[in-house]
């Protein structure tokens, strides 16, 4: 029997590998890269625990070689997407009983398995599939997706441990009880550590899932799940299941069994996602759980006694890095017409310095974007830009799709702080810099304040601590992750727990300890020792 009262203590973050050139690591790595590239994987659904192949086949293709397929996958329908539902709710009859250090026994056993054996895999597989350099990969499916599964167990350590007060004569207790139902969790195709945990806090607290992994990171995905099964996880307890996006959303929604929903990624995608939901609300069990971190339009905002070299690295790396492709990658810039110059200058210089191509090639910092689709809709923004009298393109502007998705690191300059390209999300290596006037440093704040939907992350920079305080507290619901003197991307487990508001998400915080609390139900228990029997008030006994 056990009885032990375990202790997670906080963990340490999972160091980042240097991958020099013969290092231990970087030889696994290039091995399993080569692996992987000659090899086509035939990727089935697997729903409660059995490989499904429908026979409704696509296909995973590198983005920066895009006739070069990884993989073929099945795609679920109707009926598969049904047996889903039915092997979730199953499965959670054993899963949501079992002793929760069981769930985090196995949960730490996928961060061991992830940090040795897995890591080569997960990180090539990333970097094939999604076209991320070693360095991008590397933070991604190894270090952040490892943080995320000791994170959570020492956050659910404290969740469980948080007790009302007992009184004399009662014991009072609070059981937190997972979701009532089954949780859809819906990832987004950049980050396959975001992939992983919107399946895994649920999981660990209790939870099953039917998970729609994004159709460019199926293969990422895949090897996930292989590893959760390596780790021990229970069949049914992680549903795997590729399919259409608004066919899984449509039938999983119409189910009473719904519980939550865990989603990353466009806000349009959520909104509608959150549309079906209202629409059936009267059929629930209970109320769905709804967390959605999903788009935006991220800025550095720049005071005029800034550091221009600190500003150009910021907009430089926050902008480009896994070719804009972050939710809080940088992608509006307000910039005093002091500094804009010399600050363009060092861009163009890392421009110019930087390459861009295969991700086999370690030279190259800026890899290809992730799909077709994504290509077209970036380049429609700069040739909207090349064409209009309020913008310019002063750095970068040339794509190419001809063997992989190619977008020149870009930056355009408008004069217009309400242009497209300042309001709307692009997702790609586009940076669009409004230079403002010196002495107009409180109206810009308030346009950069109106300006876009979003609530995402945004940065100051400036030397002036005490203007920098105060442009801050102006800025408080522009961002739910806000950076001093910093770009605004880059969050860490444990360190930024993310996410934003407004047309962003709701804010649940992942890689923190909040986060926890929307996939449980708690119940609070209360004993009497010893039952009253006497109805009379003291004051009423003679
Ligand atoms: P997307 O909305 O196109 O797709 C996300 C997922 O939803 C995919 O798996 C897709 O197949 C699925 N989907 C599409 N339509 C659906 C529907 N009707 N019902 C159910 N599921 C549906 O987003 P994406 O292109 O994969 O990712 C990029 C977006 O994600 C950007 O907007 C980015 O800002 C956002 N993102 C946000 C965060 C964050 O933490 N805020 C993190 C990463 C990405």
């Amino acid at each position: 029997m056990r009885n032990a009262i375990l202790n997670y203590p906080l963990p340490a973050n999972e160091p980042v590998k240097a991958y020099l050139p013969g290092s231990p690591e970087r030889i696994a790595l290039d091995a399993e890269l080569k692996r992987q590239h000659d090899t086509v994987v035939e990727i089935p659904l697997i729903i409660g625990g059995k490989e499904i192949y429908t026979g409704n086949i696509k296909t995973v293709v590198c983005p920066h070689d895009h006739k070069h397929v990884l993989a073929k996958y099945h795609v679920a329908g109707e009926k598969e997407i049904k047996m889903a539902i039915d092997a979730a709710m199953e499965a959670r009859k054993v899963w949501a009983n079992t002793d929760w250090t069981t769930r985090a026994a196995i949960i730490m056993k996928c961060a061991e398995l992830l940090a040795t054996k897995y890591r080569p895999i997960l990180n090539a597989a990333t970097m094939l599939g999604q076209s991320k350099n070693i360095y991008q990969a590397e933070i991604d499916s190894a270090c952040e997706t490892i943080d995320f599964f000791r994170y959570n167990v020492h956050y659910a350590s404290k969740l469980y441990a948080v007790q009302p007060k007992n009184g004399n004569g009662i014991i009072d207790s609070t059981e937190y009880r997972p979701l009532e139902g089954f949780v859809l969790a819906v990832a987004p195709f950049n980050f396959t550590s975001i992939a992983c945990n919107l399946n895994m806090t649920p999981v660990l607290l209790g939870n099953t899932t039917i998970w729609k992994p994004s159709t460019t990171a199926t293969l990422s995905n895949y090897y996930l799940m292989k590893m959760f099964e390596e780790a021990g996880l229970p069949a049914g307890v992680v549903n795997f299941v590729p399919s259409r996006g608004a066919e899984i959303g449509k039938i999983c929604c119409e189910s009473k069994h719904l519980a939550g929903i865990h989603f990353t990624g466009s806000t349009k995608t959520f909104q509608s996602l959150w549309k079906s939901v209202g629409e059936n609300i009267a059929n629930y069990v209970s109320y769905p759980r709804l967390v959605g971190e999903t788009g935006g339009k991220d800025y550095i905002f720049v005071h005029p006694s800034s550091d221009v070299a600190a500003v150009a690295h910021a907009a430089f790396t926050g902008a480009y890095e896994f070719q804009g492709q972050k939710c809080s990658a940088a992608s509006r810039m307000y910039c005093p017409k002091s500094l804009w110059p010399a600050v363009l200058e060092k861009m163009k210089q890392f421009a110019s310095e930087v390459k861009m191509g295969d991700v086999m090639d370690s030279e190259n910092f800026i890899n290809a974007v992730i799909d077709e689709a994504s290509f077209d809709n970036i380049v429609s923004y700069i040739e909207y830009a090349k064409n209009s009298p309020d913008a310019e393109i002063v750095m970068g502007g040339k794509c190419d799709k001809t063997v992989g998705y190619f977008v020149e690191p870009t930056v355009i300059e408008t004069t217009d702080p309400h242009f497209k390209s300042m309001e709307e999300e692009i997702f790609g290596p586009v940076l669009t810099v409004y230079p403002y006037d010196d002495d107009k440093v409180y109206e810009t704040v308030d346009l950069l304040d109106k300006t876009s939907p979003y609530g995402l992350t945004g940065s100051v920079f400036g030397k002036d601590r005490l203007e920098v305080e105060k442009i801050a507290d102006l800025l408080t619901y522009t961002a739910g992750n806000f950076y001093i003197n910093d770009r605004p991307t880059g969050a860490v487990v444990g360190m930024q727990p993310f996410g934003g508001s407004r047309a962003s998400g709701t804010n649940d915080k992942a890689g923190g300890e909040f986060n926890l609390i929307r996939w449980v139900l708690p119940r609070v228990i209360k004993e009497t020792l010893v039952s009253p029997t006497d109805y009379h008030y003291t004051y009423m006994k003679k």
